[in-house]
């Protein structure tokens, strides 16, 4: 296990939220993190997609621990977090309204995302400019936040449900695979029916020449 660093104003509460996802680790999360996929979207937008939520979803689990160790919600992000709601604004307003909706989903994870350092009329500024752009979309990204919750309120630390319910949210995650470890099928679940690596890999190669 790694921890990056960078020059921080507030070293202590910056090592303790690292350390929180450590422990969260060590408690028995899984970090779904790794995909497979025979479709187009799937190959290509899985990674990310799943890169953001492995980093945002035990956010909400462990913000409690963290306040609970004597930190205050404001320290619970980097230094810049007190620009990230005028940041999210200026994204907002530069969408078109027709990008998929996981490019609203990467800013809406920022603005629900517990804890943080920004001014509140910043806050309620960008959800209006996000909420705008979204339409009828607005709706599955509050069905996430809802998939999120329930995660942050569960007993058992496994996120493989919240994360098939996601993904059936945002659609176009058939016949992929998500694992919490390259062992692949062994160590994830596949979303509709079942492939073989081979498939997989050609599909990739096949759709995302970039990988
Ligand atoms: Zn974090």
């Amino acid at each position: 296990m790694k921890i990056l660093y960078c020059q921080t104003n507030r070293p202590e509460a910056a090592l303790a939220h690292e350390l929180l996802h450590i422990k969260l680790l060590c408690d028995g999360y899984r970090p779904y993190t790794s995909s497979l996929a025979l479709t187009k979207k799937g190959s290509c937008a899985l990674p990310e997609l799943l890169a953001m939520l492995n980093n945002e979803i035990p956010h909400h689990r462990f913000y409690e621990d963290f306040l609970a160790l004597g930190f205050t919600g404001t320290q619970m992000y980097c230094d810049s977090d007190v620009d990230s709601f005028k940041r999210i604004t200026d994204a907002a307003s530069k969408l078109s309204g027709k990008e998929p909706t996981e490019d609203f989903l990467r800013l809406y994870l920022t603005l629900i995302a517990p804890g943080g350092d920004g001014d509140s009329n910043e806050k309620d500024r960008a959800f209006m400019t996000l909420q705008s752009k979204a339409g009828s979309r607005w709706r599955e990204l509050e069905r996430i936040k809802g998939i999120i919750e329930e995660y942050r309120d569960a007993t058992g630390l496994d996120s493989e449900l919240y994360i098939r319910r996601i993904l059936q949210v945002l659609g176009g995650y058939e016949k992929a695979w998500v694992g919490f470890d390259d062992d692949f099928p062994r160590c994830g679940f596949f979303t509709t029916e079942e492939f073989t690596q081979e498939e997989g890999e050609a599909a990739e190669r096949q759709y995302c020449n970039f990988r």
